[in-house]
């Protein structure tokens, strides 16, 4: 194969990250289990050169894009996982992006948006395979309309009262939207 040939994403190679992380990135050599200072914690550490894998969560970051604070946007997921059921826009942080960067450009790619970044609304944690914190800011759209993408086939605003909790796609997504829906709860009982 060319190395100028994109790849596709193999969800069942990834999922083997952290597991099976046998060999050192640096130099090739083997792993093994160690204790390590100061905190005496287990880690993966190279028998050859010494680098220790600190193992952590992969950062994904998305925006919950809301429309007159009443409305908010999801698409329907065109890949996997999870494809057909619905969520907001987002991926993973790239090295050198902050994560708001990264939950514009994510919006940007996969439904035409320019949107402005505003408030963190939460970070959602997410165990399994490979395991993830996701960073969700909130976003307020500007002039383009959504559209959709390889990676959205529909993509539409929701009140909270007709967001499809039966086809959502993550535990993260639907712990994200629930905070939403809460906090336009209590901001509606306050006024
Ligand atoms: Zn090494």
């Amino acid at each position: 194969m060319s190395r100028d040939e994109p790849v596709e994403v193999k969800h069942y190679i990834q999922h083997r990250y952290p597991r099976e992380i046998n060999f050192c990135a640096l130099c090739g050599g083997a792993m093994t289990s160690r204790i390590v200072l100061p905190d005496r914690r287990r880690q993966r550490v190279c028998s050859r050169c010494g680098y220790v894998a600190f193992l952590s969560p992969k950062l994904v970051a998305g925006c919950l894009v809301v429309e007159n604070g009443r409305v908010l946007l999801l698409l329907r997921r065109a890949v996997e996982p999870q494809l057909g059921r619905w969520t907001f826009p987002g991926g993973y942080v790239d090295l050198g992006e902050s994560p708001a960067q990264a939950a514009a450009r994510e919006t940007l790619e996969e439904v035409g948006m320019d949107v402005r970044v505003e408030n963190l609304l939460g970070l959602y944690w997410s165990e399994p395979r490979p395991p993830t914190v996701v960073a969700v800011y909130l976003a307020a759209p500007t002039d383009k309309p959504p559209r959709t993408s390889e990676e959205a086939s529909e993509v539409a605003y929701f009140a909270p009262e007709l967001i499809p909790w039966k086809e959502i796609a993550f535990r993260t997504t639907r712990a994200a939207l629930r905070d939403w829906t809460a906090a336009r709860q209590a901001a509606r009982t306050n006024f």
